[in-house]
């Protein structure tokens, strides 16, 4: 089904654009992911909407990884359906990652690090998106009984079949990132980017990481970066009944919104209204200062909640006192 889409002719006067560490890519420093409302339990009306509309804004980065449904590879196939009706003829605007790691079929090549499971994810990824090519192809996770010159040399492989133009981990800690990045620097194959879980409750990457990519010269993008909707007003007055934690295929427990993260989450909320935002703004706005962010990939429910982060792109400067207050909130 061709739509009659028509991308919006003033979408890059919107969006800020950063360098990816020091490669020639820049990336929207808002992206979109494709983790939750993009699988076979959504409806393509809205995911289709939210994908146009993200465009049309001028997020040029859809991130997808072969395990993301459900069921599994359902969003894959749905994206290729959105690129089939209608961002087809956008394909050299856009910037496309996916990802093997993960459990995605039965048996010992389904899943982790072998270049078997690599390989074969990757021309299956590429079949269910209708794509020739993936701009980022990631290793989705660090498999601790493969040898790292195994995994890192398929993804250096991967590059050269022209499958993917770049390659990307994601979850690598500090210590298997720089191995992993001298790897794929002496293959010919520098790395690109690393995703890595980051928002203002979850900061591992502040103890190492961060200055890692930097010196190598390598991108960060933030995922979960509103962790998975606790950073906005969400779940301030309950848990409802549409949201991620009350859904049956939502990956975030009700159990993690503890009475100590809801005090946090509301002493927040009233810094951000101090500052004339919404607290899912102030939070990009967080991750954003810093420089050596790329980009912060956010997942969105609806239309409405995807415009209300893209605010997030003219939020005001921190204080260093608000600074200090949104420190004191999160070390209580
Ligand atoms: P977020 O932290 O942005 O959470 C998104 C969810 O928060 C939405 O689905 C929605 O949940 C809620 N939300 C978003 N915006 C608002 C708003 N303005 N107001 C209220 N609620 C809002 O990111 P995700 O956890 O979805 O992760 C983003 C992407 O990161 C994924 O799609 C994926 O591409 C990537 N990722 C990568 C991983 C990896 O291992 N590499 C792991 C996880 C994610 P609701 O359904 O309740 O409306």
């Amino acid at each position: 089904m061709e739509t009659n889409y028509i991308a919006a002719q003033d979408r890059y006067s919107k969006m800020e654009y950063r360098r990816c560490g020091r490669s020639g890519i820049r990336l929207p420093e808002i992206s979109l992911g494709l983790w939750h409302n993009f699988g076979s339990v959504d409806r393509y009306e809205n995911y289709s909407k939210i994908a146009l509309e993200a465009f049309d804004a001028g997020i040029t980065h859809f991130d997808l990884a072969n395990n993301y449904g459900p069921v599994p590879g359902s969003a894959e196939s749905n994206f290729g359906r959105i690129m089939r009706d209608s961002l087809g003829p956008h394909r050299d605007e856009m910037i496309v990652s996916t990802k093997a790691g993960y459990l995605m079929w039965p048996g010992p090549y389904g899943e982790w690090g072998s270049r078997k499971y690599l390989m074969a994810s990757l021309d299956q990824s590429l079949k269910r998106m209708g794509l020739e090519y993936v701009d980022i192809f990631y290793s989705h996770r660090p498999d601790p009984d493969t040898p790292l010159e195994e995994t890192m040399g398929a993804l250096t492989d991967i590059v050269r079949s022209g499958k993917a133009l770049y390659v990307g981990i994601s979850n690598y800690d500090d210590e298997q990132t720089r191995a992993a990045l001298a790897i794929l620097r002496s293959n010919g194959t520098p790395c690109l980017i690393h995703q890595e879980k980051y928002s203002m409750f979850v900061r591992a990457a502040e103890a190492g990481l961060l200055d890692t990519l930097e010196r190598e010269g390598v991108g960060l993008i933030a995922y979960s970066p509103l962790a998975q909707g606790m950073l906005t007003d969400r779940y301030l007055g309950g848990i409802p009944a549409d949201s991620r934690a009350a859904k049956p295929t939502g990956f975030l427990q009700t159990g993690e919104i503890t009475p100590r993260r809801l005090e946090q989450i509301a002493s927040l909320n009233s810094i951000a209204a101090e500052r004339g935002q919404s607290l899912a703004e102030m939070a990009l706005g967080w991750l954003l200062k810093d420089e050596r962010v790329t980009s912060v990939l956010v997942g969105a429910s609806s239309v409405a909640q995807l415009h209300a982060n893209l605010r997030a792109l003219s939020s005001p400067h921190f204080t260093r006192d608000e600074l200090l207050r949104i420190e004191a909130v999160l070390n209580d």
